[in-house]
Formats: structure tokens, sequence, C-alpha cells
């Protein structure tokens, strides 16, 4: 996999950004909070465990209303920063396992920030998200090399019926998983993780005395030493 080109540095001005964003928000919400540069991360985290990766930059800042703050106003005052932002703004109560709590959200452009508010303690927490970047580029859905060929196949061996020779699983290439159709990455269902080919076990050959008759069948060219085999 290769780089992509400026894809880090475009990232990280998403997450300067999403840093200013919500300092605006907090600056409007609870002015005296202070939003500190060490907010914001030194490197990004998985968002999706895509093929390639995709990353984001989150924060997330604790802090509380001044005294004798509501929490009725600080929500109020969280909906018009953002709409003064441009954001689309969902707000909604969460019951939690202490005390409930009041979420205003702001999304635009795929930046998303939470301004939470618990109304009983008087907390207030920030949280945002960047839009999510890949950095690498597609991993090359090319195949390993197999480990055994027809020109390289042992005397008294087939090769193995299920991967013809690859060795490595030959549903997900020996990498141990698949992409879904969302392109999220899941595990390998045929070799479940164990990357190998699960009827040669990696060895891309199998002994054509230890054949069952099921998988000697597969082989037309074994089929004159069959006589007698129950071909189901
Ligand atoms: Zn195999
Ligand atoms: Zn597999």
């Amino acid at each position: 996999m290769a780089e992509v080109p400026g894809a880090e540095q475009e990232l990280r001005r998403l997450g300067v950004y999403l840093l200013e964003q919500v300092r605006v928000v907090a600056a409007h919400v609870t002015p005296d909070a202070v939003i500190p540069d060490s907010a914001l991360p030194d490197a990004p985290e998985v968002a999706e465990w895509t093929e390639p990766l995709r990353y984001r930059y989150s924060l997330r800042v604790q802090t509380a209303l001044a005294a004798g703050e509501s929490a009725a106003a600080a929500v109020h005052r969280s909906a018009e920063a953002f709409a003064a932002g441009g954001f689309d703004i969902v707000e909604d109560r969460r019951a939690g396992t202490v005390a409930s709590r009041i979420v205003v959200t702001g999304s635009r452009d795929g930046f998303r920030i939470e301004v939470r508010v618990w109304p009983e303690t008087g907390d207030v927490v920030y949280a945002g998200v960047t839009p999510m970047l890949a950095l690498r580029t597609p991993r090359a859905q090319e195949l390993p090399d197999p480990v055994r060929t027809a020109g390289t196949v042992e005397p008294g061996h087939v090769l193995c019926y299920e991967c013809g020779g690859l060795g490595w699983c030959p549903a997900c290439g020996g990498n141990g998983w698949v992409l879904d159709d969302a392109g999220l990455r899941q595990p390998c269902p045929e070799c479940r993780e164990q990357r190998v080919c699960p009827i040669c076990r990696g060895a891309g050959q199998l002994q054509v005395a230890r054949l069952r008759p099921v998988e000697r069948a597969m082989y037309p060219q074994l089929a004159d030493g069959s006589a007698g085999e129950d071909p189901s």
C-alpha cells in the first residue's frame, strides 16, 4: 500500500479546523472554558476498519457550567452557535447510568460536534470528530504466488482441489479477512483468520493415498484407480 500524497497533512488540517470550531461553539456556550491545544491528539484514530483503513481526529473536552448558569440556557446557546456556523442541529435527551444528559449535535461537511450538558451536575462535555480520510491507497488484491504448481507438485500428490496449489486461503488470499459489501473488514469465513487453505493447511497439495472417496472423485485423472469405491 502506498501513502496517499498529502492525505496526512489534509487530515491534520481538518483536525485543527475541528479544534477551531469547537472553540467557537464553546466560546458561546461556556465563555470561561479553556479549550487547550492539547485537546487535539497528536495522531488520528482508525474510524472505520475498511480497506484501506479510514482515519479521523476526535477530541473531547470536559468543562462545567458557570455557577448559577442553567442547563437550558447552555443548550439554547449551543443551538445558536451551531446555527451561526451553518451546522445541521439535532437535540436529544439521553438517559445515563448516573445522570441524564442533553446532547446538542451539530453536523456539517462530515464534521460532527456534540455539546453534552448534564443538568443535575452542571458538567459540560464538548466532543467532536473530523470527516474520515484514507491515508493509504487500497492494498492490491493480487494473490500471493502458489506454494505448489503442476510443475512442482510432489510424486504421489495432487494439487489441492480447494486452493489449486495456492496454499494460502483462496477466499481471502492469505489476508485472514475479507471485505463485506460496505467495505468493512470481516474475519474470513473460510479460513477463520488462519490465513492458510483449510483443506491442505498451506501445503498446496494433497497426498493421493489419503484422499477420501469424495475428494478423489474431484480428480478425473485418478478415476482409473478408483474402481470399487463409492463415488458419493
Ligand atoms: Zn489448499
Ligand atoms: Zn481466508
